[in-house]
Order: structure tokens, then C-alpha cells, then sequence
């Protein structure tokens, strides 16, 4: 079988199912493509699974279970972003084999993942194996662009579900992460399944004045208005704070954390002053504490020497649970006062928090520790990049967001950036992952 899975991983990168937020920019007949290699390649998944389409080209299948109990939902996107070629050591889209490597883009992100998991149900139905509860096979094709635009598959899949009155124990999603303990006092390496997501939020800032020619300004120009009030917002940071995603972290770890940090976690209420002090000191710890707020594009006149008649800066803003989209929007406008015109665009609220004490996350904590027993803790946490999961918050028990390989650092760089690469032998491993997790949770 590992023959045929490299092979099968191989011609979906051959695939070239770039997504653009400009649709007429894509190229349909890669996603046919793909669509089409995957029936050939998946003949059991396809005769005894009932297909549907969404908006052309994303895929919902079910595979019936012998029973009612809720059913268990995989999501997968396989779409990709697009690339700039120049650096890149293999074809981004030949799926070349070098040192043990597919290298390809979206080996990681995440056709990889879609094909294993594939592979993983491929093989079970040959098998004869009986799902329980049914299983929905949820793969979009545009996912990079994200679930806000009017045709997500995402969406549209979520949307037929819910008409249909589906309501899922489990939806699984791209997104674990593995982190070295040594930060939090933990000897060894930490694997993450994402319980949550922060909410999305583009805030424009503008101030307008009359223009006129540059030799003789204002006091203050309008760009000068706009860049205080971004400079405002960058330094007096958003309250950070713990939240459930972060406490139900904790709470998994401190047993495997050494002194002293296992002390200051146990009572982390006592010693909250300190501790959010320490963790907001880094980019990546303070972005699971509080909601970011960055200024990212910019805009006045046409020319040098001509006033702004309308000065614009762009700052996108992730909401951390708890608060809301309602809530950053009154805290921006007192902060920046009457004079700024505030305007918000892309607006998505954070999830909620999915369980982590249900049999639901046990299932993938039992499977992770069985397929990598070296990890030392396996634990929730939220994550500060979106995915298509997020819609399914609300319509099922929990919603996790795993990664079925084991991926160093070196190769996660690969994502989203040159020489996306999956190393084989961890790519095989994702297979039997999927095998035991599928097996499990369609069962009980
Ligand atoms: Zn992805």
C-alpha cells in the first residue's frame, strides 16, 4: 500500500488547484483534476459513499454508518496558495521524490493530510470494516481564501448539513501543532489539538481633510491623524488575560511540568501578574492571551507633493474568545477618538471552546499517544490562524483541529513558503493514524 499512497500524494501536487480570492484567476479544470484522480484512486470511498457537489468543486461524502448515533465529520481543503517558483529546489507542483521528501506544494497544507486520510478509509472499507456512526468526508476547495467569502464550500457544505438536521460527535480539522516543552518546564515535546480559533477583523481608520498643495500643510495631516491613532492601538495593547482555551491547557500540562513552573501554573490565579507578564513578552504566547491589533496597509495621496484629502490605515485584528467584534469596534472608536472614521470589514467572531473532557478529545489524545508514544503531553489549545472548521462550531460536540504527522520545525517553515515538503516515512505514519483514529471514533 505505502507504494501506492506516495504515488497517489504525487499526482494530487500535479494537481494545480491554486485558489485566488479572484476567481476567474483559478483554474477549474486542476480542481476536475484532482476530483477525478481521487475517484480512480479511492474506488471503494466512491462506489459505497454517497458524492455530492458544492458551489462546482468541493466534495461532501457520507459513508453510512450502521447506526444513528451522531456521526463523526473529516474536513480537508485542497486547494493551495500560489507560489513563486524561483526558489524553489524541486517543481512546486512535480511532487518529486528527493531525500526521502515529497516535495510539492500543499504536501503539508494539506493535501497530504487529505490523502492519508483517503488512504485511511480507502483501506478500511476494503478491509470490510463497518463504520458505526456515519462518516463525512467534508474536503473544500477554497479554503485559502478563507470561509468569509460568499461561495465558500466550507460554507455551503456546513449550510446543507444543517438543513438536513446533521449533528456531528466529532469534526476534525488541519491544525495541531507540536511544541518543545522546555518553555513551559516539560522535558520533551508537547503536541497541540486546537479546541478554538480567534475571530478575524479588518479595521479600516481614516480622517479626512480639504487637501491642497504640500507646501503649505495643516498642523497636522491627515496621514499624520491616521498614523497616531494606528500607533495608539499598537501600544496600548488589548487587555491579555486567561481563557478557557488557555486554562484547559494548563490544566493538561501541569502534571508534566518540573518545578518551579509547575508551582506558579498550579495556582496561576495567584500568580497571574507574573505569569502574563512573562508570556506576553513573546509574540507567540501573547497572541493565546489577548487580541492583537497590527497596522498592515496604508493609503493618501496620488502624489508627493499633494495633501491627503483622505488618509487610510488598515489594521487586522484578531478577537481573542470572550470578546467580540461589537467590542473591539467600541474600544478602537474611544480610543482613536471622533475624529477617526472607524470602518470594519471581514468581520468574523472566535469560536467557542470545544470541550476537552468529552470521550470525543480522548479519542485523539489515546491515538496520538499510541502512534507517537515519545510525545510527552498531548493537550488543547486555541488557534490565532483561521481554518473552514470553525463553521462547524455550534453543530457538533467538539470541533479539533489535528495534524496526523509528525512535523519538524525545519519542514513547518515549508508552509505557505518555498520547498513544502512531507517527509515519506512521516507520511505513511499519518495513514495508520488515520486508520486507528477512524476505526475508534466511528465506532464508539
Ligand atoms: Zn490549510
Amino acid at each position: 500500500m505505502s507504494e501506492s499512497a506516495v504515488l497517489h500524494l504525487q499526482r494530487a501536487i500535479q494537481c494545480k488547484t491554486i485558489s485566488y480570492k479572484d476567481r476567474s484567476l483559478m483554474d477549474f479544470s486542476e480542481f476536475e483534476k484532482f476530483i477525478e484522480n481521487i475517484r480512480s484512486d479511492y474506488p471503494t470511498i466512491f462506489t459505497s459513499g454517497q458524492i455530492e457537489r458544492f458551489v462546482g468543486y468541493s466534495l461532501l461524502i457520507k459513508l453510512p454508518g450502521k447506526t444513528d448515533l451522531p456521526p463523526i465529520g473529516l474536513m480537508g481543503h485542497f486547494d493551495v496558495v500560489p507560489v513563486r517558483e524561483e526558489n524553489w529546489i524541486e517543481p512546486p507542483f512535480s511532487g518529486i521524490i528527493r531525500d526521502g521528501y515529497v516535495y510539492g506544494r500543499g504536501t503539508l497544507d494539506m493535501k497530504g493530510h487529505v490523502i492519508s486520510m483517503l488512504e485511511a478509509v480507502e483501506a478500511l472499507l476494503s478491509e470490510g470494516f463497518e463504520f458505526e456512526r456515519d462518516v463525512y468526508l467534508m474536503l473544500g476547495h477554497n479554503e485559502e481564501t478563507g470561509s468569509i467569502l460568499p461561495d465558500s464550500g466550507a460554507v455551503a457544505i456546513r449550510d446543507h448539513l444543517k438543513q438536513q438536521g446533521v449533528f456531528f460527535s466529532m469534526v476534525v480539522d488541519e491544525g495541531g501543532a507540536l511544541i518543545d516543552g522546555k518553555s513551559l518546564g516539560i522535558d520533551g515535546t508537547v503536541a497541540l489539538i486546537g479546541v478554538g480559533e480567534k475571530g478575524y477583523l479588518d479595521i479600516e481608520l481614516s480622517a479626512t481633510q480639504s487637501g491642497g498643495h504640500a507646501s503649505m500643510p495643516p498642523k497636522k495631516s491627515a496621514m499624520a491623524q491616521v498614523f497616531e491613532a494606528a500607533t495608539k492601538l499598537e501600544r496600548d495593547k488589548f487587555p491579555a488575560n486567561f481563557n478557557d482555551a488557555t486554562n484547559a491547557m494548563f490544566d493538561a500540562l501541569i502534571p508534566f511540568m518540573k518545578q518551579p513552573l509547575k508551582l506558579l501554573f498550579s495556582y496561576k490565579d495567584f500568580f497571574k501578574p507574573i505569569l502574563l507578564k512573562v508570556m506576553t513578552d513573546k509574540p507567540d504566547t501573547a497572541a493565546v492571551l489577548r487580541t492583537t491589533c497590527v497596522a498592515t496597509m496604508a493609503s493618501g495621496s496620488f502624489a508627493p507633493n499633494v495633501l491627503a484629502q483622505k488618509a487610510t490605515v488598515v489594521c487586522n485584528v484578531r478577537i481573542i474568545p470572550g470578546e467580540s467584534i461589537e467590542s473591539v469596534r467600541n474600544r478602537v472608536q474611544n480610543m482613536v477618538g471622533s475624529e477617526i472614521e472607524v470602518k470594519l470589514h471581514n468581520g468574523t467572531e472566535p469560536t467557542d471552546i470545544s470541550p476537552s473532557d468529552i470521550r470525543e478529545f480522548e479519542i485523539i489524545q489515546e491515538t496520538t499517544q499510541e502512534h507517537y508514544p515519545h510525545f510527552k503531553a498531548i493537550a488543547p489549545y486555541l488557534m490565532v490562524a483561521a481554518t473552514d472548521s470553525r463553521v462547524y462550531h455550534g453543530m457538533s460536540k467538539g470541533v479539533y483541529r489535528i495534524s496526523p504527522f509528525e512535523i519538524s520545525k525545519e519542514d513547518m517553515k515549508t508552509v505557505h513558503a518555498d520547498n513544502e515538503r512531507v517527509l515519506i516515512e512521516n507520511f505513511l505514519k499519518g495513514i495508520e493514524f488515520f486508520k486507528s483514529f477512524i476505526r475508534k471514533a466511528s465506532q464508539s
